[in-house]
């Protein structure tokens, strides 16, 4: 009998369209399942507090939207607009001062003070290879990087911040603060050498190109995927909760936007009992609640460079943010956390009425807390910004546990789909050259809980989608994606 359907994809983020995308370019009939009433996943934007206010639900910048190697194919840049600030990130610290990570490095040296040479000489290389760390960050650990020398500089400054040794070449507190508040995006403990390399490529990438923000949200972004499938045949399901792979139609491939313990669910008795061991190691993080703020005008940080940043890490000095990280996974709430803060407005005027800004704030909490965060994230910003309180025109808060009712993917409110600890970046969540491929006959992965991992860059998919044309059609060809 003839399939139905050459592919099926299950789940609309931008891992799930991007291997939407490859396979519709490849000439082959996609469908795409997703439980929401829009696709997207973490990357959708909507009105969450006033009419006007338009706010990133989940993703809002994105350091990956220039790097990534799926997004060179698609021609990003072509289909959606960036506004990237000069200032790519930005610390506050008591006494009105903060630390500044402008995409100039030399500028950067230069506002840090007595440690900017110090930062220049760590950042330098890294910048200058951000594309390079992008490329073998970018697939599984453990292909042979086309950039050896890049790899092994990146691995050296990684272990260097990564260990209680991270403070050696500063002696003042800004330069310490602004690198581990890009480490603790990671959700890691503080030092931790995964948790240094993710926050070491970042910054890379905000002094290489910068972290761009999509004009329109990141909605933009996910609506050039949904374009370009229908453009190419491809058709996508919304309010469509796959519940196990039997209820789908027949198709030679099934690749999944989903965790490893929905594949259990999903796959039932087909899973192999070796492979199910495996995915029930797997671990998943601790996870965010997120506060989104309709303001009367811009955040009064009580340094004004600040306001020029694209985003903002909120948590005081290197030994704080470490603390109020490091009591998250002791499972404990912190009276001063780190906050993660951007506010689109100020570089898309059209997400809030004129005048008028949408405030993006998350802060991490224990896997599956039930607490409500606002008055806490208030507090830590009011810190750097005497005044904030009286700009609130309205709020949303989210719990951890609301976070993951309102996705599966993020477990316990863990956005990244599962811990990127150093063991579960080698092995996610199996180790192998070929992660994405299940031992199960046509059945892919391509979330962010296999490699590459976390982030807006849609790699998960792709390669996911590359492996499926290879191993179910007999393609090796790599489908043009560009705009066409
Ligand atoms: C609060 C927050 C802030 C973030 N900030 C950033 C940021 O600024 N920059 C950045 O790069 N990344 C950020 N991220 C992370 C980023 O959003 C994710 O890493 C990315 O969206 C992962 O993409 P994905 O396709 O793997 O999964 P997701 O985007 O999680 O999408 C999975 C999709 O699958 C659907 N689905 C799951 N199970 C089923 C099923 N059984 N049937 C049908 N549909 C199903 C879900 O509804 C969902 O739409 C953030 C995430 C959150 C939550």
């Amino acid at each position: 009998m003839k399939a139905e359907l050459d592919a099926i994809v299950v789940g609309s983020g931008p891992n799930g369209l991007a291997a939407a995308v490859t396979l519709a370019r490849a000439g082959h009939r996609v469908r795409v399942y997703e439980r929401a009433g829009t696709p997207g996943g973490g990357a959708a934007t909507s009105e969450l507090t006033l009419p006007g206010f338009r706010h990133d639900v989940c993703s809002a910048v994105h350091p990956l939207a220039f790097e990534s190697r799926f997004f060179r194919e698609f021609g990003l840049t072509r289909r959606v607009r960036f506004a990237v600030p000069e200032l790519s990130f930005a610390h506050p610290l008591d006494g009105g001062r903060a630390a500044l990570a402008y995409r100039d490095l030399e500028r950067t040296r230069d506002a840090l003070g007595a440690d900017g040479p110090a930062y220049a000489r760590l950042m330098a290389p890294l910048a200058a290879r951000a594309s390079a760390i992008a490329e073998f960050t970018g697939a599984t650990l453990l292909r042979v990087p086309r950039d050896p020398v890049a790899a092994v500089r990146f691995g050296i400054h990684a272990l260097e911040q990564g260990t209680p040794l991270w403070g050696a070449r500063f002696r003042e507190d800004a330069a310490p603060a602004l690198l581990t508040g890009v480490a603790a995006h990671s959700i890691l403990h503080q030092p931790s050498i995964a948790g240094s390399g993710a926050g070491l490529a970042l910054a890379a990438y905000g002094h290489a190109r910068g972290w761009p923000i999509p004009m329109g949200g990141s909605q933009a972004i996910v609506d050039a995927m949904t374009d370009d499938i229908r453009a190419h045949g491809g058709e996508i399901v919304t309010e469509h909760e796959v519940r196990s792979l039997r209820e789908l139609p027949r198709a030679r491939a099934v690749l999944l936007d989903v965790t490893p313990a929905a594949l259990i669910r999903l796959a039932g008795d087909r899973m192999p009992p070796r492979y199910r061991a495996a995915l029930e190691r797997f671990r998943y993080g601790d996870g965010v609640a997120k506060v989104d703020f309709a303001l009367s005008e811009p955040v009064p940080w009580a340094d004004p460079e600040v306001r020029r940043a694209g985003t903002v890490h909120v948590g005081g000095t290197r030994a704080e943010v470490a603390a109020s990280e490091n009591a998250v996974g002791r499972g404990r709430l912190s009276d001063r956390p780190y906050v993660l803060v951007s506010q689109p407005s100020s570089f898309d005027p059209g997400r809030a009425p004129a005048g008028q800004h949408t405030l993006w704030t998350y802060t991490h909490v224990p896997a599956g807390s039930t607490a409500d965060r606002e008055e806490a994230v208030i507090r830590q910003i009011e810190r750097f910004a005497p005044g904030f309180r009286d700009t609130i025109l309205a709020s949303r808060s989210r719990t951890a546990v609301e976070v993951a009712r309102h996705n599966p993917n993020y477990v316990g409110g863990d956005i990244s789909a599962g811990a990127p600890s150093l063991m579960q970046l080698v092995r996610r969540p199996t180790l192998g050259p070929d992660p994405w491929r299940t031992p199960m006959p046509g059945v892919y992965l391509c979330s962010a809980s296999v490699s590459p991992g976390p982030g807006v860059h849609g790699l998960g998919g792709w390669w996911a989608a590359l492996s499926a044309l290879r191993n179910e059609f007999g393609t090796r060809a790599l489908p043009d994606l560009s705009p066409r």
